[in-house]
């Protein structure tokens, strides 16, 4: 068993998969992620995402990726497929690559499971090596432990994506799972 889990999907937004940042290998991710959040709903296991809500003066926009998931555009909304389930999911903006990184996330893990705390994060979602690293980093800072969803997450290329694996296993003790690994762990 997973103690206190919670599914974080790091960045599943339009301007990834069919904007100005969208590479083909990425849709990859979408059916291992879909199957992963319904029984995540069933189950009463938290299902968050973070995403990037950016303004045009955000320091990554300006000085390394351009104009992408800039807040309130087409861009920025979650892709169809992955559609928040608005009566149970949750929200939570970001400006950079860490989910924690000035945002209500750390808060909103303690306060789950009435109170207990989220001790276990399943991270899915882009980028294997950016935001999704950047992200199981402040996570392991603060003492969470980590699950990577292997055919939920994706990179730039097959060689980013096998290093940014091997990275997040050695440095953040993370644990990597396929998505039906961790759906037989959160069936109760
Ligand atoms: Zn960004």
């Amino acid at each position: 068993m997973i103690s206190n889990p919670a599914i974080i999907l790091v960045d599943v937004q339009n301007d990834f998969f069919s904007g100005p940042l969208k590479i083909e290998r990425i849709t990859n991710v979408i059916e291992p992620l879909k199957r992963l959040v319904v029984a995540a709903r069933k189950n009463h296991v938290p299902v968050i995402y973070a995403v990037d809500a950016h303004y045009p003066q955000d320091v990554e926009v300006v000085r390394q990726w351009g104009n992408h998931a800039i807040k309130g555009t087409k861009g920025a909304e979650v892709i169809p497929e992955l559609q928040p389930d608005i009566t149970s999911d949750f929200v939570v903006e970001k400006r950079t690559y860490s989910g924690f990184y000035e945002t209500g996330l750390d808060p909103l893990l303690r306060s789950l499971y009435k109170g207990d705390g989220v001790k276990t994060v399943i991270l899915g979602g882009l980028h294997t090596q950016l935001c999704v690293r950047h992200t199981a980093a402040d996570a392991f800072f603060r003492g969470y432990r980590i699950i990577i969803v292997k055919d939920g997450v994706e990179a730039f290329s097959a060689a980013d994506q096998e290093q940014g694996l091997k990275y997040l296993e050695y440095v953040y003790d993370a644990k990597i799972m396929t998505a039906n690994e961790v759906i037989r762990e959160i069936v109760g």
